[in-house]
C-alpha cells in the first residue's frame, strides 16, 4: 500500500537545535549538527561532542540519500490526527554520510521494504518555518 502525504501534523519541539534542524529542512536542506572541531556528527543534537568534548557546533549538509536501516509499520493511530494515515511506515534511514534519521517512508509497498534499500529525502512543508523530512525509493 502506498502512503498518502499527511496535511495535519504535530509540530516538532521548539528547542533551539530542533528549530535549526527543521528550519534547514524548510529550505530543502538536510543538515545535521556536527562538531566544529573534530567533524563528527552529533545526531540527535546535543551540547557536547561525545568524541572530543567540544561544545563548538556546525551544521553539516548531507546529500539526502541513504539506505533503510530498519522500519516499523504503525497500524493503530494512537493520535487522532493520524487516523486517516495509517498504516504508516516509519523507518530509520542511514544517510550516506553516517547519521541516522527517523522518518516516514513513502512510495513503497510494505511487502517491498528491504533493509539496505536505497532511499532519497524529500520535504513536506507544514508551516513556513517547518518542513518534515521523509524518504522514498531512490
Ligand atoms: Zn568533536
Amino acid at each position: 500500500m502506498t502512503q498518502q502525504l499527511l496535511k495535519n501534523r504535530r509540530l516538532p519541539s521548539d528547542r533551539p537545535a530542533t528549530v535549526t534542524f527543521y528550519d534547514y529542512c524548510s529550505k530543502g536542506e538536510l543538515r545535521f549538527q556536527a562538531c566544529a572541531d573534530c567533524g563528527e556528527f552529533r545526531h540527535p543534537p546535543r551540547p557536547m561532542c561525545p568524541h572530543c568534548n567540544s561544545q563548538n557546533i556546525e551544521w553539516k549538509a548531507v546529500k539526502g540519500t541513504g539506505t533503510l536501516y530498519t522500519w516499523t509499520i504503525v497500524v493503530q493511530a494512537l493520535d487522532k490526527i493520524l487516523v486517516d494515515d495509517v498504516p504508516i511506515i516509519v523507518g530509520i534511514v542511514e544517510l550516506d554520510e553516517g547519521p541516522r534519521q527517523a522518518a516516514w517512508i513513502l512510495g513503497v509497498a510494505e511487502e517491498d521494504l528491504r533493509v539496505g534499500m536505497k532511499l532519497k529525502v524529500s520535504f513536506e512543508a507544514v508551516t513556513d518555518k517547518v518542513a518534515l523530512p521523509q524518504f522514498s525509493p531512490a
